[in-house]
C-alpha cells in the first residue's frame, strides 16, 4: 500500500495493535496511522503483572513495551471504540470523535471475567487481574499484609497469583471447581502434579470447590467468602481469576461474526461478516481474534497467549500493508511461571486422548509430556525443562504419529496415559 491517503486505523493499543501498526510501517506504509485505545496507557506487557509486579520486584509502570519501530502515530487513549460502520467506513470512539479508515485492525483483546455478582464484586478488597491499573490495586492490596487472600480460579492467572502472594509470605488459600489445578488444560495427572508444587509452596488448595458468595463486613470491605458446601473461608483480599471475555461488545451493529469468544475471522486473518464473507479492510489479531488453524481442522481457535500476540500483530500488520502473507499457521506456544517453576508448551492440549512422559520424570519434578490426538502429536508441556520444547515443536507441526519416536534422551519406550479431563480442554489460558 503506497498510496499516502490510504488512512489506517489500530483498535486496541496493546501488544497485538502495537507490533502490527510496527509491522504496517515495516512494510512501507507511509500514510496517515491512528491508533486508539481504551486505557490512557501506552502499550505495556501483561504477563509480568500477575508475577514480579505482585511481588513488588518491577513496578507496574516499568511494564511499557519498547517501540521497535518508529510509528509516527496519531494515539487516541483512554477513549474506547465504540461503534463500527462499515458501510461509511467510520469507527465512532467514546469521546463522541469519530475516524474514517481505509484499513482497519482490530486487536482489542479480552477483558478479566467479573465476578458474577456486581455487589459482591465491588465489595473492597476484591480484584480482578487483567490490566496494569489492575495489577497496581492488587498490589497495594497485597503488600499492606493481608489477614488471608483467596483467589477464586486455579488457571494460570489464579496459579500466579497465589505463587506471588507466597513469595510475599502470605496466607493464601486456592480454590478452583476443577479436581485438580490447570486440570482443564494439562488433565488431572498433570494438574496434579502443578497442585503439588503450588502445596509445598504453602498455598492451601480447595479443589471441586464452588466459591457462592463474597461476603462483606457490613462496610463493603470483603471478609469471607461461603462455598456451596456450607463451609467459609475468611479473606480480606479476594482474586476472581475466572478466565477472559473478548472485547466485541463494541462490534454489536457492525455485521461482523463475532460474540464473547472472539471475532471470527478467515485463514489469511481477514473478519467475516455474519454470512461468513471476508471484509478485506479489516484484519484482527491476538487475543480477541478466532481463526482457522491447519494444526486443529475443523474448528476456530481463539488463544490468550502472549507469542501469538506479537506473530498475529505482526501477521495482521502485513495483510493490511497488501503483502498478502501465507496464511498464518504458527504453532501455539506459551509460558507460565510460578514458585520458581517455569512451565511452557507448544500446540494445545485440546482434545489430546493420550499423553507421554517423554524426558525427565515426574519424581523430579523435571520433565516433558507429550499430547496426542488419534495417532498425531498435538501438544508438548514442559516443567523446568524448556530447552527440549523445540524439537516437539517441529513434530507437532509435522503432524508427526504420537506416542513420539524415542530419541536421545527420551525416556522411551513410552507409556500413554489418559490425560484425565475433567470435561472438554479450554483452548486458552484462565
Ligand atoms: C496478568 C496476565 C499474565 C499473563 N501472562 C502470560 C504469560 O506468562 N505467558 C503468555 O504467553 N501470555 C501471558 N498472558 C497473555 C498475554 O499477555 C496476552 O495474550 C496478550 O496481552 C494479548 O495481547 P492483545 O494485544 O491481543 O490483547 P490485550 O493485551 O488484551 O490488549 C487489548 C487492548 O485493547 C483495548 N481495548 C479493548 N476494547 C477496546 C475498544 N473498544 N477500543 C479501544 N481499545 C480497546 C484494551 O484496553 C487493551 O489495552 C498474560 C495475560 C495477563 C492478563
Amino acid at each position: 500500500m503506497s498510496d499516502a491517503e490510504t488512512r489506517v486505523v489500530v483498535v486496541g493499543a496493546s501488544l497485538a495493535g502495537l507490533r502490527g501498526a510496527e509491522a504496517l510501517r515495516e512494510a512501507g506504509f507511509a500514510g496517515p496511522l491512528t491508533i486508539v485505545g481504551a486505557e490512557p496507557h501506552r502499550p505495556y506487557d501483561r504477563p509480568p503483572l500477575s508475577k514480579a509486579v505482585l511481588t513488588g520486584e518491577v513496578a507496574a509502570d516499568a511494564t511499557t513495551l519498547p517501540n521497535l519501530v518508529a510509528l509516527e502515530a496519531d494515539w487516541r487513549l483512554g477513549t474506547p471504540a465504540t461503534h463500527l460502520d462499515r458501510t461509511r467506513r467510520l469507527l465512532t470512539l467514546a469521546s463522541g470523535e469519530t475516524l474514517p479508515y481505509d484499513r482497519l485492525l482490530i486487536a482489542t483483546g479480552a477483558s478479566a471475567r467479573p465476578w458474577r455478582d456486581s455487589a459482591q464484586a465491588a465489595f473492597r478488597g476484591v480484584h480482578t487481574l487483567r490490566g496494569r491499573d489492575e495489577a497496581e490495586a492488587l498490589r497495594r492490596d497485597l503488600a499492606a499484609g493481608p489477614g488471608h487472600v483467596l483467589i477464586i480460579g486455579g488457571g494460570f492467572i489464579g496459579c500466579e497469583v497465589a505463587a506471588a502472594c507466597r513469595t510475599l509470605g502470605l496466607p493464601v488459600t486456592l480454590a478452583e471447581t476443577g479436581p485438580t489445578l490447570l486440570a482443564r488444560v494439562l488433565g488431572r495427572h498433570l494438574g496434579a502434579v502443578v497442585g503439588a508444587l503450588h502445596e509445598r509452596l504453602g498455598t492451601t488448595l480447595r479443589s471441586g470447590v464452588k466459591v457462592e458468595a463474597l461476603e462483606d463486613d457490613g462496610t463493603g470491605r470483603v471478609v469471607r467468602a461461603r462455598l456451596e458446601d456450607g463451609s467459609v473461608i475468611a479473606a480480606d483480599v479476594v482474586v476472581v481469576a475466572l478466565g477472559a471475555v473478548r472485547n466485541t461488545a463494541w462490534l454489536e451493529g457492525s455485521g461482523l461474526a463475532f460474540d464473547a469468544g472472539g471475532i471470527d475471522c478467515d485463514a489469511q486473518g481477514y473478519v467475516l461478516d455474519a454470512a461468513d464473507a471476508p471484509d478485506t479492510r479489516i484484519a484482527a489479531a491476538g487475543d480477541v481474534a478466532r481463526f482457522p488453524h491447519p494444526l486443529y481442522p475443523g474448528r476456530r481457535i481463539a488463544l490468550e497467549h502472549w507469542g501469538h500476540a506479537v506473530a498475529q500483530g505482526r501477521h495482521a500488520g502485513r495483510l493490511l500493508a497488501g503483502l498478502a502473507p501465507e496464511p498464518y499457521r504458527d504453532v501455539p506456544a506459551f509460558w507460565s511461571s510460578q514458585g520458581g517453576i517455569t512451565l511452557k508448551s507448544v500446540g494445545l492440549t485440546e482434545g489430546a486422548d493420550g499423553f507421554c512422559i517423554a524426558r525427565g520424570s515426574l519424581k523430579e519434578g523435571r520433565f516433558l509430556a507429550v499430547y496426542g490426538r488419534e495417532g498425531r502429536c498435538i501438544a508438548a508441556v514442559a516443567f523446568d525443562c524448556a530447552r527440549w520444547l523445540p524439537a516437539y515443536a517441529d513434530l507437532i507441526a509435522e503432524g508427526a504419529p504420537f506416542p513420539p519416536e524415542p530419541t536421545g534422551v527420551d525416556a522411551g519406550p513410552f507409556t500413554v496415559l489418559p490425560p484425565d479431563f475433567p470435561e472438554p480442554a479450554r483452548k486458552d489460558r484462565s
